[in-house]
């Protein structure tokens, strides 16, 4: 064998995966047809979730560091154009005041990092770098995955070099994380279902110098015009660079359409344009024999609301720990299996949750009439019908936290059952420890979060909570037995046993919870058996 995991693309999907493998020890290759990572604007806002996963990676300062600066406002804007009063306001804090509200929060409803406004173009060489970096990874972009054939024990891929060799790389595993036009999934003959095509947009990047500081209507990430093109200006986290995203005419007609939305005489350079459709679309499965999809190879989802690159990240996280199990011979034959029956369903929402924000933002952008931007009384009427609409539509878009933090995987065979799983609702999030779910945040007496206290690579973790003292003692020798890392962690506060509700937690090792109890299992076989796939 070449390598043991195989990753086709070095989009933030196959590059978190990358990062999180080699933190495990797993040997790995990552290839991507390009020769370098693109300059090109895609993804701008890492979530609550995603930045979670990169602090237990430590690398959340970094990607903040990288990012926008903590001090700059989030707020998303409706606007006639960057000069004249803005239509409405969705005031959203910035990353300094937000880790003040997580600083100040006591009841588990907020996550442990805030969101983080960082580039693609960005954060992709930033991940490149640190998986790099790790000495059971490999990384090799410029090769390009051209078709690939499995057996028994692994599989083998036929790859081209920028020069026009080919070779062939033997791994044990395949993971396909190379985009929506997955050579993988389409060699696989999976076929993607949902609506396809929905509407074709230009987007453009621009540079500009001093445009941030010359908006003086307020500061914001997003500022939606109401034109006829549907412009939609992000600022980019340098806040030099800007996209915009209209539907015109050509290539040149999106100078012009910078020029009007942002409506004062600025020097400006536009650094690329392109085409891009909006799709919603979900895999029908995830994975065949040793070949496993993630990201947008399995779903498509409109960047409305930010779903697309934090859910490759969390397919990314789940099939990780997985892979490494499996390889470490730890693994049960049912836990890489799970890694559809988790995520799949995970898509499926994040696809129904961009489907329902993106209805919510074609709701008021369909009300737009000419007169809306002109300074006349039928002007000033048009307006307040578009503005009370947007005020609740357009907020689909950006209140997604239950999608970042709420989904769980409940009802997975790696989770013990119980009844009642909470309804999902991916606009809310209500901590619970019900199992399946992600472990809330709390703060500890010391300051310390108990996130941290987690170890990162250390398989199982038992939380024993409020001075409990249950005798763990068999399911200890229950994961030893299965040859499972496993450790009880004592964690007598008070106030985190109030919040969880439990005094024992059974933590898998992405943090999601696979069991809860007030006094030790019945069955710690049957239990260590459920949690790694045996
Ligand atoms: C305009 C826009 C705005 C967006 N905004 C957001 C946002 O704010 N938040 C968010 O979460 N998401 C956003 N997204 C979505 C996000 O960009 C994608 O979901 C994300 O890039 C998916 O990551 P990925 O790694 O799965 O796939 P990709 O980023 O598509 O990466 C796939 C990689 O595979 C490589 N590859 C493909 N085929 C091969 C092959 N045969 N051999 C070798 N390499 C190959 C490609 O070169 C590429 O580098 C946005 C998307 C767009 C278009």
């Amino acid at each position: 064998m070449d390598t043991d995991v195989l990753i086709i693309g070095g989009g933030p999907t196959g590059l978190t995966l990358a990062n999180d493998l080699g933190r495990r020890g797993v040997r790995c290759m990552l290839i991507d047809q390009k020769p370098e990572p693109q300059f090109l604007p895609k993804m701008e806002r890492c979530n609550a979730r995603t930045m979670e996963i990169f602090r237990r990676m430590g690398l959340a300062d970094k990607v903040r560091a990288a990012g926008l600066r903590a001090d700059a406002p989030m707020d998303v804007f409706l606007v006639l154009d960057c000069v004249q009063p803005p239509l409405l306001r969705f005031p959203f804090p910035s990353v300094a005041e937000y880790k003040a509200i997580i600083a100040n929060s006591t009841d588990g409803s907020q996550p442990l990092e805030p969101y983080q406004l960082i580039s693609q173009y960005t954060i992709e060489p930033l991940l490149r770098a640190e998986a790099e970096k790790l000495p059971s990874v490999s990384v090799r972009f410029g090769f390009e995955l051209l078709s690939f054939v499995q057996d028994a024990d692994g599989v083998t891929a036929r790859v081209k070099a920028l020069d026009g060799s080919m070779s062939e790389i033997r791994a044990k595993y395949l993971a396909a994380c190379d985009g929506g036009n997955s050579v993988v999934r389409r060699q696989l003959g999976i076929q993607l279902h949902g609506e396809g095509n929905l509407l074709e947009l230009r987007q453009a990047l621009y540079y500009c110098e001093d445009l941030y500081e010359r908006i003086r209507i307020g500061k914001g990430r997003h500022y939606h015009a109401v034109d006829q093109e549907g412009s939609f200006l992000i600022v980019q986290d340098s806040t030099k660079h800007f996209s915009l995203h209209a539907v015109v005419e050509d290539d040149a007609a999106m100078a012009r359409q910078f020029e009007k939305v942002v409506a004062m005489p600025v020097k400006y350079d536009m650094l690329y344009v392109g085409k891009w459709r909006q799709n919603l679309l979900l895999a029908e499965r995830y994975q065949e024999g040793r070949v496993f999809m993630a990201g947008d190879a399995v779903h498509l989802v409109i960047p409305t609301g930010g779903l697309g690159m934090n859910s490759g990240v969390g397919d990314a996280i789940d099939l990780s720990w997985k892979l490494a199990a499996t390889l470490q011979g730890w693994g049960g034959p049912g836990l890489l299996a799970s890694y559809e029956t988790e995520r799949r369903p995970v898509g499926h929402n994040n696809v129904q949750a961009s489907t329902y924000a993106s209805r919510g933002r074609r709701a008021w952008r369909n009300m737009y009439r000419p007169e809306m931007r002109e300074h006349t009384p039928a002007g000033a009427a048009a307006r307040a019908e578009l503005i009370a609409v947007a005020d609740v539509e357009q907020r689909k878009s950006n209140e997604m936290i239950g999608a970042e933090l709420a989904y769980h995987y409940a009802g997975s065979p790696l989770i013990a059952s119980e009844e009642g799983a909470p309804p999902y609702d991916f606009r809310a999030y209500v901590p619970t420890t019900f199992p399946g779910v992600r472990l809330p945040h709390v703060w500890l007496a010391d300051g310390s979060a108990m996130q941290d206290r987690i170890g990162y690579d250390l398989g199982y973790t038992l939380l024993r909570l409020g001075g409990s003292r249950a005798d763990m003692h068999g399911l200890q020798h229950a994961f030893e037995r299965l040859g499972a890392p496993f450790r009880v962690l004592d964690i007598d506060d008070a106030h985190a046993r109030d919040i969880y509700g439990y005094d024992l937690i059974l933590l898998r090792p992405d943090m999601h919870i696979a069991w809860r109890g007030q006094r030790a299992p019945d069955d710690p076989q049957r239990l260590a058996a459920i949690a790694t796939g045996n």
